[in-house]
């Protein structure tokens, strides 16, 4: 059948708590549907308040064993756990796509970008290094010891279901912390197979829960509890504004990974190869539903017919269609509200004067044939919002100060693209970029092994990488006198 797994028990309806698999409370659920067929696939949970609360007490119960735990010991329970995403990689990556409608061939890289954080910080609990300082006095002895924070959330998207949790919980666990975790409710199967695969790979009941449910409850009994010392959350920066409030009073650390408008700058020295795959790539991935995705491409005067001709060739190439079907490279958007919102995008640049060059006809259902459109204006909605969809607006510029400022003329910060083959311009473009992270000459920038994370309203913190463990551990300041 339609995104029948090899192992048909990855696919949960029970929230897990305390290493036990659970019913919801008067066995309340969320219908989970396929986005390219619309039809029901599964049924996730939907948690009462006493069994988000007994999450977060079994997260709390867990926790002074589990910080105590030799990290090697750590460390070896998440390689099992690594090595176990990888031999299921197929059926996740099917699950994947059942539940959230990206093309198999993008789901399979997910899975391998997921299970690269696992992998990661098994590895990395080992290295969780303290600091001897210099004393400044006689007779002392200054010690630093990084310690697990304690009990932390995960709130995670639909747009990456099994990598933004994996980005979260891997470093979370190698840290010593405990966790729960709050899937969204469009995608919640992949975490509740992820989470099958952590208790298989002799996770201690309690060190990870998974629940689903009132995002606003489970959201607000998270924020709330003074167990509860992080929030660690990738969404909309709406959400993120409000978790932040909601952990105020009880000073919690935050790790926020929020909106993005990265903008593509194509310099007219580029290479124009390396600029079509490069906007392709960082435009329509995952059908353009990414947090990094280029928002906004602005060409250089001197190469922006080229580029136009050249990238409306492959955009006309893109094929359409289920994420089942090998030949896909767009799927289906996740809701109607999402194919609505890049309708909306498209006409509105029209009516202000951009042409359209390729795509732009009739959607169905929820598939938005991929679009391209030229002389956006500079101030046209899909520059102001992310559109989430496969939709790219390409917008000329004449000097790389006006590319900058163009680039720059947003309240987000999360990433960059530029396209040039001059050392001069990739460095002085790349430095007054403000983002967190730029891709030069690629649309592909993100692996576990480097940070993730954004500057102005894109967020706070970052993730992957030793940066990211710190995330979870607080550094303790020993002061040993009278030696
Ligand atoms: P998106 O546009 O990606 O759906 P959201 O910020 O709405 O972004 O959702 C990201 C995650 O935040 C999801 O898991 C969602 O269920 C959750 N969420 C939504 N509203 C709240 C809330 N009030 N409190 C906590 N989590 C929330």
């Amino acid at each position: 059948a339609r995104g029948a797994l090899s192992r048909a028990d990855l696919i949960r309806d029970k929230a897990y708590i305390d290493g036990k698999w659970l019913e919801a409370d008067g066995g309340a659920s969320i219908d989970v549907d396929d986005p390219f067929t619309g039809e029901i696939i599964g049924r996730a949970p939907s948690v009462s308040e006493d069994q988000a609360k007994a999450a977060i007490s079994s997260a709390e119960k867990a926790f002074p064993g589990w910080a105590k735990e030799l990290t090697r010991h750590r460390g070896a329970i998440l390689r099992r756990w690594f090595e176990l995403v990888m031999d299921h990689q197929e059926d996740l990556a099917r699950l994947i796509t059942l539940e959230n409608g990206k093309p198999l061939k993008e789901a399979r890289a997910e899975v391998a970008y997921g299970a690269g954080f696992i992998e990661f910080y098994a590895d990395e609990a080992g290295r969780i290094f303290g600091e001897t300082i210099p004393s400044p006095v006689e007779g002392r002895r200054l010690l630093l010891e990084p310690e697990p924070i304690g009990v932390c959330a995960a709130i995670t998207p639909w747009n990456f279901p099994l990598a933004m949790l994996t980005r979260k919980a891997a470093p979370a666990l190698a840290a010593g912390c405990t966790m729960v975790a709050k899937p969204a409710s469009q995608t919640p199967l992949s975490a509740y197979a992820l989470a099958v695969l952590a208790e298989e790979a002799g996770l201690p009941p309690g060190v990870l829960n998974v629940v689903t449910g009132k995002a606003g409850m489970i959201g607000g009994l998270l924020t709330a509890s003074s167990a509860v010392r992080k929030i660690s959350f990738t969404g909309s920066t709406e959400i993120g504004a409000k978790l932040m409030e909601a952990s105020a009073p009880s000073i919690k650390r935050l790790s926020l990974e929020l909106g993005g408008n990265a903008p593509l700058l194509i310099f007219d020295d580029a290479d124009l190869e390396t600029a079509v795959e490069t906007a392709l790539v960082a435009k329509f991935r995952n059908s353009g539903q990414s947090c990094i995705a280029a928002n906004r491409i602005y060409a250089q005067k001197g190469i922006y017919e080229k580029f136009l001709a050249a990238f409306a060739a492959r955009v006309d190439g893109l094929v359409l269609g289920d994420g089942f079907d090998e030949k896909s490279d767009i799927g289906p958007l996740i809701d109607e509200p999402g194919v609505a919102k890049v309708r909306e995008h498209l006409d509105e640049a029209v009516e202000g004067g951009a042409k359209v060059l390729a795509g732009a006809g009739a959607s169905d259902g929820r598939l938005m044939p991929p679009t391209l459109l030229r002389d956006v204006a500079p101030d046209a909605l899909l520059t102001r919002e992310e559109t989430f969809g496969p939709l790219a607006g390409v917008i000329p510029f004449e000097t790389a100060e006006d590319g900058v400022r163009l680039a720059n003329d947003t309240p987000f910060g999360l990433a960059a693209y530029l396209c040039s083959e001059d050392p001069a311009t990739i460095a002085r473009v790349g430095r007054a970029i403000e983002s967190g992270m730029v891709g030069i000459n690629t649309g592909l920038i993100s692996t576990a092994v480097v940070p993730f994370g954004g500057v102005k309203m894109s967020g706070l913190g970052r993730e992957g990488s030793s940066h990211g463990l710190m995330e979870y551990l607080n550094l303790k300041y020993l002061c040993h006198a009278g030696l």
